[in-house]
């Protein structure tokens, strides 16, 4: 059973893993290597979310969760358990997540100032370029390798090829439903923080803290419809000063770099087969701001959707 996957993202990388732990022959054709692609300018939290479609997104979350688990005990791997609280402003009442075992609902005596409900999550935080290089070695070892270029058409391919371009899906595939939702983070030093903190309560102007081994990264933008690729320093000082406001630690501390990434957003995740004049087609792209939350749930649905 042989499989080509388009796509070196987190998408393209766990989904060549697990159809090679499937039995899959598997190589990746990519225009970018894994530390050129979105999937490494991401915060890469596992971490509560909602997407579409509602209760697939669900189960993939909680599929992803599982490996990560797994994979928290690799420690070459990258992943590693992270406790965050994530504060809301206004109270929506209650969330999918609220009775799992990951999740505690924090009282109303928890919460800081200014906040009507809140979550403390045992998620977990993957170090991309850590991470993706282990997912590209995992691939490598099975016997599976990266190719470099563009691909024009799926068209080229013989068999099974799954389609995890991302962003690229428009191009490629003909998608005009997937659309660009700008990112940006600011790295700083890490002075010792163990645990995130988070406020997405206002849509457009979103907030987060999250510790790496050696770094901090701090968010963020999510800006619709916006391909920018160019940092802006006056949303780098806007960022600093709430992630500041969220984690007084970080006063003081020097912004090491500041990174944009266009998440490749569309009304739902696609993952989704298609047969074309005898070639079978799987679609594994649209993850938006969740790609790595949703990672392993997608990638082994495609594995179930290429049969073999
Ligand atoms: C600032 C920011 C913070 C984020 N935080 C999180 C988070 O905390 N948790 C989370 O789960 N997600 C987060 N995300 C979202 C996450 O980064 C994306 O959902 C994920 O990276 C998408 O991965 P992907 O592999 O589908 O796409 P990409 O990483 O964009 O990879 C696409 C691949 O397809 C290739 N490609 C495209 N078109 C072609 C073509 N025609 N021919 C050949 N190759 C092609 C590209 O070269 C690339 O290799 C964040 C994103 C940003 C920007």
């Amino acid at each position: 059973m042989e499989a080509t996957v388009i796509g070196a993202g987190v998408s393209g990388l766990t989904t060549a893993v697990a159809l090679q732990r499937a039995g899959w022959s598997v190589s990746i054709v990519a225009e970018s290597p894994p530390l050129e692609t979105t999937s490494v300018v991401a915060a890469a939290v596992w971490t509560i979310a909602e997407m579409s479609p509602v209760e697939r997104s669900r189960a993939w979350a909680i599929r992803s969760y599982e490996v990560f688990s797994e994979l928290a005990q690799i420690r070459e791997s990258g992943v590693v358990p992270l406790r965050q609280r994530e504060l809301e402003r206004d109270d929506l009442g209650p969330s999918w997540w609220d009775d799992k075992p990951w999740v505690h609902r924090l009282s109303r005596e928890d919460l800081p100032a200014g906040y009507s409900a809140g979550w403390e999550i045992d998620g977990f935080m993957v170090e991309p370029p850590i991470y993706l290089l282990w997912l590209q070695s995992q691939l490598e070892q099975a016997g599976g390798r990266i190719e470099l270029r563009p691909v024009e058409s799926l068209a080229e391919f013989d068999g099974v090829v799954v389609n995890c371009s991302g962003l690229g899906a428009r191009a490629l595939v003909g998608d005009a439903e997937v659309f660009p939702v700008r990112g940006q983070v600011v790295m700083t030093e890490n002075p010792g923080i163990s645990e995130g903190i988070s406020d997405e309560s206002d849509q457009h102007r979103i907030s987060y803290v999250y510790p790496r081994s050696t770094t901090m990264v701090l968010g963020g933008t999510r800006q619709l419809r916006n391909a920018d690729l160019e940092p802006h320093p006056e949303e780098a000082e806007r960022i600093l000063s709430d992630a500041i406001h969220l984690q007084p630690r970080l006063i003081g501390l020097p912004v090491v770099d500041v990174k944009v990434g266009l998440r490749p957003a569309r009304a739902y995740v696609r993952v989704e087969k298609e047969d074309v004049d005898g070639l079978t087609i799987v679609h594994n792209y649209g993850h938006g701001g969740c790609g790595y939350i949703l990672s392993w749930g997608c990638a082994e649905e495609v594995v179930t959707l290429a049969g073999g």
